[in-house]
């Protein structure tokens, strides 16, 4: 594999998809050196078979708002790679989707749910609907909308989809009920689901609560401890909440939060009552994080991110593409030492470099986020085998798969200076598993 003709390849065939292209170059470039061992992938070209998506559904979602006006919004479903398993991956509802986004998102998933050691393929899905400012009906209608498209291409053995920016319990319920009515079948169709209807328990800390686990894997390496350490969080969705949930249990100091319109930055610390609030406000009002700021007397920084302040360890949970150059060399210079993303692909390449050129701790969301789908995957088997694990049963689950995708990114990714490349490491123990099952399917 020449891996700059490759991507220049499909660069030409799928222009203005920025942030998909990125996503591949990143794979490509780390696991080159890899694939070039195995002659026998490029016989069945078995690079272009990984990138270009099995299959995308395209279709147009139509609701009604509160005012009885008619709305159209996109509907998406990227159905990545099934080698080793359903397609899954979470759906996303927010303003900015678009397909290179989700084929970027889908692209991710399938290196990220073959890390976790379960048998999952890779998707996203989702649409250009914006939950904000909608009213509960609102969100009801469009979900049921949605559904009525998306459940003829998905299923506990075909797709099973999650949450994801703009999709929580809420969502996901209403999307179940949908697909429960037009197939007249109760199933493990979504993960994610309300408890009383076979949701396994940990899955919504599960992503943020992974991401630390994998964090404390990554300090082990260095004899670093936790305890007292200053952390800047960005978001204050799912995974932001339980990022700094878990923070807090192991006495670290978290000071920033974030969302769309800013930050905020508490020097003295977001304790569980002041999370309590944010979790209420943001889960039960929807409201805007500047409100924080308001109660607690604390900066708030209009249209900016944290990453300017103090700290030692830097969590972004919010989006792609929220830590650039600059910024990863703000955070540098102030201190941070370890980086750990909840968010699927936050830091842009260039912020990457600065990370790795610093030889500070770095791990790629691919790895470090990899625990919503592993208690996804595990809501999978509960259903299946129709019964409900304990919360420790689950978490304890977690935990180990967290700790081996830390050993996978050592084994794969460590440099001769002892120097761990968790980007390579994830990348190339998801892609030769993926790459082994493929090839035994043959040519499909
Ligand atoms: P939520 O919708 O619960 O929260 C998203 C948070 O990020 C909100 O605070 C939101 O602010 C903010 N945000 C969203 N888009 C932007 C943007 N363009 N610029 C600045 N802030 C933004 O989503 P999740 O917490 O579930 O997801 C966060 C990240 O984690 C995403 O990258 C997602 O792909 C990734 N992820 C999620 C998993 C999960 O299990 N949920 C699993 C693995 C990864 P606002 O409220 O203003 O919209």
């Amino acid at each position: 594999m020449n891996a700059a003709k490759v991507l220049e390849d499909l660069k030409r065939r799928f222009p203005n998809e920025p942030e998909y292209h990125q996503a591949v170059e990143e794979v490509l470039s780390t696991i080159e050196e890899e694939y070039n061992k195995h002659p026998e992938f490029d016989k069945v070209n078995l690079i272009e078979r990984l990138c270009i998506p099995d299959r995308v559904y395209q279709f147009r979602v139509t609701w009604m708002d509160d005012k009885g006006n008619i709305q159209t919004n996109m509907g998406y479903r990227v159905q990545h790679n099934n080698a080793i398993g359903p397609y899954k991956g979470g759906i996303r509802f927010h303003s900015s989707v678009n397909l290179g986004i989700l084929k970027f998102l889908a692209f991710e998933q399938t290196f990220k749910n073959s890390l976790t050691t379960l048998p999952m393929g890779g998707g996203k899905g989702g649409s250009d609907f914006s939950p904000r400012g909608k009213s509960n009906a609102e969100v009801m209608r469009f979900c049921q909308a949605f559904m009525l498209e998306l459940w003829r291409h998905i299923g506990p053995e075909t797709d099973v989809p999650a949450g994801d920016i703009g999709v929580g319990g809420r969502e996901v319920g209403y999307m179940f009920g949908m697909y429960k009515k037009l197939t007249r079948e109760f199933s493990g169709v979504l993960t994610g689901k309300g408890r009383e209807f076979g949701g396994s328990l940990i899955r919504p800390e599960a992503t943020g609560y992974g991401n630390i686990y994998f964090l404390l894997e990554m300090l082990k390496t260095r004899n670093i401890d936790i305890q007292g350490k200053t952390c800047l969080v960005s978001g204050s969705g799912n995974v932001a909440q339980y990022t700094a949930e878990k923070l807090i249990q192991l006495g670290a100091k978290v000071v920033t939060m974030s969302d769309s319109d800013g930050y905020i930055y508490d020097p003295d610390g977001i304790d569980r009552e002041k999370l309590d609030y944010i979790m209420e406000l943001k889960n039960l009002y929807r409201g805007r994080i500047r409100e924080y700021a308001e109660k607690y007397g604390c900066k708030y920084v209009a249209g900016a991110r944290p990453w300017n302040e103090k700290a030692d360890i830097a969590l972004p949970s919010a989006t792609q593409n929220e830590i650039n150059g600059d910024d990863a060399k703000a955070l540098v210079a102030n201190g941070v030492f370890a980086v750990s993303e909840g968010a699927n692909m936050p830091s842009t390449p260039e912020a990457i470099r600065v990370f790795q050129d610093a030889k500070i701790l770095y791990a790629p969301g691919k790895a470090a986020n990899a625990g919503g789908v592993s208690v996804s995957g595990l809501e999978m088997t509960q259903n299946s085998i129709k019964l409900s694990w304990s919360q420790e049963e689950v978490d304890e689950k977690l935990k180990s798969i967290m700790k081996n995708i830390h050993e996978a990114c050592v084994k794969y990714g460590t440099e001769p200076d002892g120097y761990i490349n968790y980007v390579k490491g994830a990348n190339v123990a998801g892609f030769m598993k993926v790459a082994n099952a493929m090839m035994a399917q043959g040519i499909v």
